[in-house]
C-alpha cells in the first residue's frame, strides 16, 4: 500500500464551486475540475500575489510542489476560458484551517466554524438558510481535529 499522502492545508473553502458559460446548454460542455488545493494555489499565487516559496509554507508543501500545482492550474483555468467549459471544484487531498458559511438567499459568505449548527439570522437580508461550507466539500469534524495535532501555524 501506497503511504497516505499528506493533506493540504487550505484556508476556508471556497464560496463558489460551480461555474459555466451563460448562454450555452449544461449537456453541450465539456467539464474541468479543479482540486481545492488547485483552487488554494490560484487563490494565493494569483489573488492574494504571494511568491511561490511564501504560498507553499501556506499550504504545508514544498516550494517546487507548489510551482507544479500552479503550473497545472492556470492551464485549467486557460483551458476553461478559451475553450468555454464547465468548472467545478472539489475534490483533492485537503483540510480547510477555517470554515466559512454562506447565508443561501444572498449568498453573503460569513465565518464559522467546524462544529456550530448554524442556527443564525443573516444580518444582510435576514435569512435563517445557511449552507456549511466545509461540510459541502465533505470536509468538517476532520478538518477540526487535524488543526488539534498542532502542525500548522497561525
Ligand atoms: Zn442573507
Ligand atoms: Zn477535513
Amino acid at each position: 500500500m501506497a503511504r497516505p499522502e499528506k493533506k493540504r492545508n487550505v484556508l476556508a473553502p471556497p464560496a463558489f464551486n460551480n461555474f459555466k458559460p451563460a448562454g450555452i446548454q449544461m449537456s453541450k460542455l465539456g467539464s474541468v475540475t479543479l482540486t481545492l488545493d488547485e483552487y488554494e494555489a490560484l487563490r494565493l499565487a494569483d489573488y492574494d500575489g504571494l511568491e511561490h516559496s511564501e504560498a507553499a509554507i501556506k499550504m504545508e508543501i514544498s516550494r517546487p510542489t507548489f510551482t507544479r500545482l500552479i503550473a497545472k492550474t492556470r492551464y485549467k483555468v486557460a483551458q476553461l476560458i478559451v475553450e468555454g467549459k464547465v468548472l467545478q471544484i472539489e475534490g483533492g487531498s485537503v483540510h480547510f484551517a477555517n470554515n466559512r458559511i454562506i447565508c443561501i438567499d444572498c449568498k453573503k459568505v460569513y465565518p464559522g466554524n467546524f462544529t456550530d449548527n448554524y442556527k443564525y439570522t443573516c444580518p444582510k437580508c435576514g435569512s435563517a438558510k445557511f449552507e456549511n461550507l466545509a461540510e459541502g466539500f465533505g470536509h468538517g469534524r476532520c478538518c477540526s481535529q487535524h488543526k488539534n495535532k498542532g502542525s500548522r501555524q497561525n
